[in-house]
């Protein structure tokens, strides 16, 4: 996606000081998908930000300017749970409520986490 009014909402993120416009945005499924993009934008010197849920509250999702938006939010598949090892596998925007939610059905819980609409994956990150 490259028309202003798709890049704009993804040019800033929970911080209401800073804000830029990406060039483009990219919304892969597939890890190969995401090894895909990652390799185009460095043969061509395309700088890449990684975008979870746009929660962060420290630009982390901002692009400086320009460049590539990575969002991940359709990669939010809970892939396995392993009730007898307390381990869950899940691919990179699931979010801490869902992780929680998938927990408490064998038992366990994440845990509270007051941002629960942002990915696991950043959080951890
Ligand atoms: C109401 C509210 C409450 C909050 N409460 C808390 C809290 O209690 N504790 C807390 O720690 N934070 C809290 N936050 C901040 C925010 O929700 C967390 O930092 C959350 O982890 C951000 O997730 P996100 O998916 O929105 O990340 P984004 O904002 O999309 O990205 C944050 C950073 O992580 C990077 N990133 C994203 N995905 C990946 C990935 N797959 N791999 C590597 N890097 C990645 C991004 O490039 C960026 O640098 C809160 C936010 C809000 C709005």
């Amino acid at each position: 996606m490259t028309r202003p009014e798709e890049v704009i909402p993804y040019g800033f993120d929970g911080t209401a000081v800073l804000k830029q416009r990406p060039d483009a945005l990219v919304f892969p499924r597939t890890v190969e998908q995401v090894a895909e993009c990652v390799a185009l934008a460095s043969t061509s010197a395309v700088r890449i930000v990684v975008r979870g849920s746009g929660t962060g509250l420290s630009g982390g999702s901002v692009p400086l300017s320009g460049g590539l938006v990575l969002g991940l939010t359709r990669m939010d598949a809970v892939l396995a749970v392993d009730a007898r090892n307390l381990t869950l596998r899940a691919q990179a925007a699931v979010t801490t409520q869902r992780i929680d939610e998938a927990a408490a059905d064998c038992g366990s819980r994440l845990g509270p986490c007051v941002g629960q609409v942002g990915t696991f994956s950043s959080a951890s990150a």
